[in-house]
């Protein structure tokens, strides 16, 4: 099996085309497209490197695979609308996005909501949209079916399920021990049994164990789990498993020595295990769902620099922007030790003359870091800083009115 080698951020970074030292978004010059977007900071997302990603993934994966996109890693409407177009179907976390993703005429069938403590209120948009629930625990089931009643439509329901594995080397596990997500593996006979008895109409499963993963190997082995624990409890299900989502977890490089996800074994092992899966669940087809993965490469943030300074013979270089846009690249969302996120001077590429700096952002707390002691091209006030592999957790998983600063627009190219 061939071995892709560990990235280095330049790697990452020359996936995008330079003109006259000037990155090129969408294939418009970087100058351009911010005085297009008539401000900074601002996100720019380029659909083609999205649709690119699905296209090498289906031509990858086993054709019969349903590949849903996330929205919660990009809830962009103009985003949610472009992968609408693409996938088969798309995964809402709240009414919020349940919203967005009707708005873009995908068929309520093909949408589903997960996530824990729903309201009463979001569970009957929900019913009356027609989307499928994915269950996080009994009381929510009790309550899915007050709401089905009060309505008199019954509720497409999912049980998620807490699996008793979990998805080994994740950047965010989701399944495996206590956790606020799902129905514990033990407990689900007794919600199917419920469920039946409550006369709702019964989908299928959602088991997701976790999140950027780079290695295969475990997620081939989560994905093997997830189905074979589908095929033991289908004698337990009320009516055929239609939906079987064994999550996702596809993982992208950010950070020096990381290697980029190999999808060769995955979608060699899953082919191996839909052909099980058809064989014991026939009426059943099986679902990927993929945030970061789809979204993730294919967005940039960009800042300007309003001030150089020197601390104690440290460079520093100030921009319009920060963690209150971009909360993942300054190291606060969730990781343990502070990485660099890919970053260059964006109107200053293949610059001759470097320089080892901090790259800050405006707000007052020193958490605000986009770039600790990093080689970039020597910049001036008024130069673009562009972060890279932004197109997910970006804005919407940010803290933007920490501060109060202005926002950051987002446009998709
Ligand atoms: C967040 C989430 C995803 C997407 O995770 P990515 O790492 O962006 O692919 C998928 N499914 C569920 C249930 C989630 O909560």
């Amino acid at each position: 099996m061939a071995k892709t080698p560990p990235i280095h951020h330049a790697t990452i970074i020359d996936s995008f085309d330079v003109e006259n030292h000037n990155l090129k978004v969408g294939g418009v010059p970087l100058k351009q497209l911010a005085e297009r977007v008539g401000q900074t900071p601002f996100y720019a997302y380029d659909r083609s490197k999205m649709t690119q990603r699905l296209a090498q993934l289906r031509q990858q994966m086993p054709s019969e695979l349903k590949i849903h996109y996330a929205m919660k890693a990009n809830p962009m409407p103009a985003v949610v609308q472009h992968m609408a177009s693409i996938v088969d179907g798309l995964d809402v976390a709240s009414a919020g996005e349940m919203k967005v993703a009707l708005d873009t005429g995908m068929a309520a069938n093909q949408i589903s909501m997960a996530g824990p403590g729903k309201r009463p209120v979001e569970l009957a948009q929900a019913i009356a949209a027609g989307i499928t629930v994915n269950i996080e625990s009994f009381n929510e089931l009790e309550e899915l079916a007050i709401q089905s009643n009060r309505l008199g439509i019954a509720a497409t329901v999912a049980i998620r399920i807490n699996p008793a594995f979990e998805l080994k080397s994740s950047g965010m596990k989701m399944g495996g021990g206590p956790k606020q997500f799902g129905i514990d593996e033990e407990q689900v006979p007794a919600a199917l049994k419920r469920l039946g008895a409550l006369q709702l109409n019964f989908a299928g499963f959602h088991i997701f164990s976790g999140s950027q993963n780079l290695k295969s190997e475990a997620i081939i082995e989560a994905q093997q789990k997830s189905i074979a624990l589908a095929i033991k409890l289908a004698d337990a299900c009320p009516s055929p498993i239609r939906k079987l989502n064994i999550g996702g977890g596809l993982g992208i490089p950010y950070f020096p020595g990381e290697t980029p996800l190999n999808i060769a074994p995955i979608a060699e092992a899953l082919d191996k295990e839909m052909q099980r899966a058809k064989q014991y669940l026939p009426d059943s087809s099986v679902i990927i769902e993929l945030g970061r993965y789809l979204v993730g490469e294919a967005g940039v943030y960009v800042t300007r620099i309003v001030d150089k300074k020197y601390s104690y013979q440290q460079l520093y270089l100030v921009t319009d922007g920060g963690l209150h846009h971009n909360l993942s690249a300054s190291g606060n969302f969730g990781q343990i030790i502070r990485k660099n996120y890919p970053l260059a001077i964006g109107n200053k590429m293949n610059w001759p003359e470097k320089e080892k700096t901090m790259i800050v952002g405006a707000l007052c707390t020193p958490l605000d870091l986009l770039a600790d002691q990093m080689e970039c091209s020597e910049a001036e006030i008024g130069d673009y800083v562009v972060v890279f592999q932004s197109g997910a957790y970006g804005l919407t998983a940010s803290p933007a009115d920490f501060l109060c600063q202005p926002s950051a627009v987002e446009v998709l190219i």
